[in-house]
């Protein structure tokens, strides 16, 4: 049979068409192959990664809200007087006309800063009347007017208890450390906070719940007989950042470190999946005790399920931790039954109560 020439043409450019397609598709098998290899090899890192990226965004939250509540400064002198005249103290001198009574002092062990509130003075009072004392434990001095008051702001180098004491002419601030005051030294982290409200299920957000076990625990602490020097993190729905959390702990020597959150699954989807679970340091031996004490005090208290230990080093505060850390993952919100658990008063004092007890536990165990 004859074949005219517009035939073979057309047969000629569906070949050419069928050869482009193939081509298309062993390049898709190809990148297939290999994005199904990276995920393979990536799959163990993913939780981690996803942990990053979540903390990521909640540090960035955290010091936004941080640099919003900063307010302006300016530096002050301080006049050295060497730590063996006034050792571990400073003093200001009292305007003209104003009791000691009058001065206003807050200490933020969160964020190590010793606000003073003093009326009539400015920064010219301050060049004629310095500061004066052991620089030691300053890590920088500043000053500010707000309206009719004048604010001094003292950042120390670790956590103090600060002391204070006047006369007619000098305020005076004695700074000790933790462990000249207290015992023991415990910090509790409420998980998350302000802007990041942790895991929301049902219209009920994690932060809510970790902060409610927190005040319940601090209700304990306040009426035991024990001389336990306990800070906190966050008492309100404020949201410190990772690194405030960690260094409240690092900075105080404290001899314990608890963060108090709750769990969800990995999809985040309700289901059947419910109790207690720990996460620990992998590289502290004292830590994974710890947390192991915590885990049995917790679940016997609220009759729990025991999920058991889970390393935690992925996670920055337990990672940089320099104090045995433990944090307890005290139920699932994405389970029906535990979320409305979590939800009531009386499972979060009693979680408190377990939190408690493993601390006392922990130091009958020489912790
Ligand atoms: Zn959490």
């Amino acid at each position: 049979m004859e074949v005219s020439t517009t035939e073979i043409s057309t047969i000629e450019i569906r070949k050419e068409k069928s050869t482009i397609e193939e081509k298309t598709l062993r390049s898709a098998a190809l990148f297939l192959v290999l994005l199904s290899a990276v995920v393979c090899i990536m799959l163990p890192y993913l939780p981690t990664l996803h942990t990053r990226e979540v903390e990521a965004r909640e540090e960035r939250l955290a010091e936004e809200e941080y640099a919003e509540s900063q307010i302006a400064m300016q530096d002050l002198a301080i006049k050295e007087t060497g730590a063996s005249a006034m050792e571990g103290q400073l003093r200001i001198r009292l305007p003209e006309g104003v009791e000691g009574s009058s001065i206003e002092v807050n200490n933020d062990y969160v964020t190590q800063t010793v606000r003073v509130e003093i009326p009539e003075t400015d920064m010219a009072y301050f060049d004629s009347y310095p500061v004066t004392g052991d620089s030691n434990y300053i890590d920088a001095l500043s000053y500010t007017r707000q309206g009719e008051e004048g604010v001094v702001e003292v950042v120390t180098n670790q956590v103090y208890e600060i002391r204070t004491e006047y006369d007619s002419e000098y305020y005076y601030f004695n700074f000790l450390t933790p462990q000249e005051v207290y015992d023991k030294v415990v910090v509790i982290d409420a998980g998350h906070g302000g802007r990041a409200p942790g895991a929301t299920k049902q219209g009920i957000n994690e932060k809510d719940i970790d902060l409610a076990i927190v005040l319940q625990l601090q209700k304990i602490f306040e009426e035991s007989d024990e001389n336990i020097g306990v800070y906190y993190t966050r008492t309100d729905d404020s949201n410190p950042t990772f690194d405030q959390r960690v260094q409240l702990a690092n900075k105080s020597n404290a001899d314990l470190f608890i963060s108090v959150h709750n769990n969800s699954t990995k999809s985040g989807r309700m289901s059947g999946t419910k109790g207690t679970q720990v996460m620990y340091d992998e590289t502290s031996e004292a830590g994974k005790q710890f947390a192991q004490i915590c885990l049995e005090e917790v679940t016997s208290e609220i009759g729990s399920v025991n999920k058991g230990l889970v390393k935690g080093d992925e996670i920055y505060i337990i990672r940089t931790s320099e104090v045995p850390v433990a944090l307890i993952e005290v139920g699932f919100m994405t389970n029906r039954e535990e979320l409305a658990l979590l939800n009531s008063e009386e499972y979060q004092r009693q979680t408190a109560q377990g939190i408690y007890n493993a601390v006392i536990r922990a130091f009958e165990e020489g912790y």
